[in-house]
C-alpha cells in the first residue's frame, strides 16, 4: 500500500482465492478506523477475471446492511485495485468453530444464532436481486470474537461469485466444491442460484454442529455424494428434533422439494429466540 498515503497497512487477515486481505488504519478519520482492504493485483488478474471483480464491488456496494460487509471505497494503486471494507475483528467462522468447543464445533444454541443471521441476511441480498452463490464459513465474519458470552454478529462478505437478477447467468457452476448444491454440480445453465445458496446455508449448518462436512470426500465420490444428497448425523451429538427437522429440509437434493427462504422463515427452530415480528 506503499502508493498510498490515507491507509497505514498493520496486519494480514487473510488469504483466498483471488488476493490477500489486510488491516489497515484509515488515517482520514479521527479517531483513526481500522479498515479491511482486499488487494487485487492489476495486470492479466484483473483482466482475466473481470466481470468477477466488477460483480463483487457492483453488488457488494449496492448492499447496505448490518448483517454484510459494506464496502467504502474502492481505488487503485500501481500495482494493485483495493477495495476498502468495514473490517469485522471476530475473523471468519470456519476459525471461531474450530476455536469453540472441544470438539470444534458449536452448541446448537450458538449455531442457531449463526444461522439466523445468515438467513436474514441472506434474505436482504435475495430480495435486492443478489444471490452470494459462495457461502461458506470462510466467507461468514463475525465482528469480534465472542469471549465473555457476548453474541457476536455476523456480517457476510466475499461477492466475489455473486450475480445480480439482471445479469445473464453464468455458464459454469461457481463456488466450493463441498458447499455446492446438487444442481450446480450437475451443471444446469438454468439452476436458480438463491435456491442454491439455501443448500449452501444447509452445509453450513451442518457444519457448525457437528464439526464437520456433511459431504467430504475425494472427486468424482464427493459429486455423487451430493447429488444424492447422500450424508449421515453423527450419533455422538445431540441436537434437537426440530434443528434436524430444518437441516433435513434444507439438505433436499431436489430444488423444487428444498426448503425455500420463506419456509425456513416460518420453522419453528428458526423462530426460537427471535423478537416476535422480527
Ligand atoms: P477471496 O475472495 O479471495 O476468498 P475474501 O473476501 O473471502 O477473499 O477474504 C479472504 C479472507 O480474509 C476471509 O476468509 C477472512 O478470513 C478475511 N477477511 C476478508 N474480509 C475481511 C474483513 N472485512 N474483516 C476481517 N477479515 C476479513
Ligand atoms: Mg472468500
Ligand atoms: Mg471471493
Amino acid at each position: 500500500l506503499a502508493d498510498c498515503r490515507h491507509f497505514m497497512q498493520v496486519g494480514e487477515l487473510g488469504h483466498g482465492t483471488f488476493g490477500v486481505v489486510v488491516k489497515a488504519i484509515d488515517l482520514r478519520e479521527r479517531p483513526p478506523r481500522e479498515v479491511a482492504i482486499k488487494l487485487l493485483s492489476r495486470g492479466n488478474f484483473i483482466k482475466q477475471y473481470k466481470t468477477y471483480v466488477k460483480r463483487e464491488i457492483d453488488n457488494q456496494s449496492r448492499l447496505r446492511h448490518p448483517l454484510i460487509v459494506s464496502i467504502q471505497e474502492v481505488f487503485l494503486t500501481k500495482s494493485h485495485l483495493a477495495i476498502v471494507m468495514e473490517y469485522a475483528r471476530g475473523g471468519d467462522l470456519f476459525n471461531y468453530t474450530m476455536r469453540h468447543g472441544p470438539h470444534g464445533r458449536l452448541i446448537e444454541q450458538q449455531a442457531r444464532w449463526i444461522f439466523q443471521q445468515l438467513i436474514i441476511g441472506l434474505d436482504y441480498c435475495h430480495r435486492r436481486g443478489v444471490a452470494n452463490r459462495d457461502l461458506k464459513l470462510e466467507n461468514l465474519l463475525l465482528d469480534h470474537d465472542g469471549k465473555d458470552g457476548i453474541r457476536p454478529l455476523l456480517k457476510i462478505c466475499d461477492f466475489g461469485y455473486s450475480k445480480h437478477d439482471r445479469s445473464s447467468s453464468a455458464k459454469s457452476g461457481v463456488g466450493t466444491p463441498v458447499y455446492m448444491a446438487p444442481e450446480v454440480i450437475l451443471g444446469d445453465n438454468h439452476y436458480n442460484a438463491k435456491k442454491a445458496d439455501i443448500w449452501s446455508c444447509g452445509v453450513i449448518l451442518y457444519s457448525m454442529l457437528f464439526g464437520k462436512y456433511p459431504f467430504n470426500a475425494k472427486e468424482p465420490r464427493l459429486a455423487r455424494r451430493i447429488v444424492a444428497a447422500q450424508y449421515t448425523l453423527p450419533a455422538n451429538v445431540a441436537v434437537s428434533p426440530d434443528c434436524l427437522d430444518m437441516l433435513t429440509k434444507v439438505l433436499v437434493a431436489e430444488p423444487a422439494q428444498r426448503m425455500g427462504m420463506e419456509d425456513i422463515k416460518c420453522h419453528p427452530w428458526f423462530l426460537e429466540g427471535l423478537p416476535p415480528g422480527a
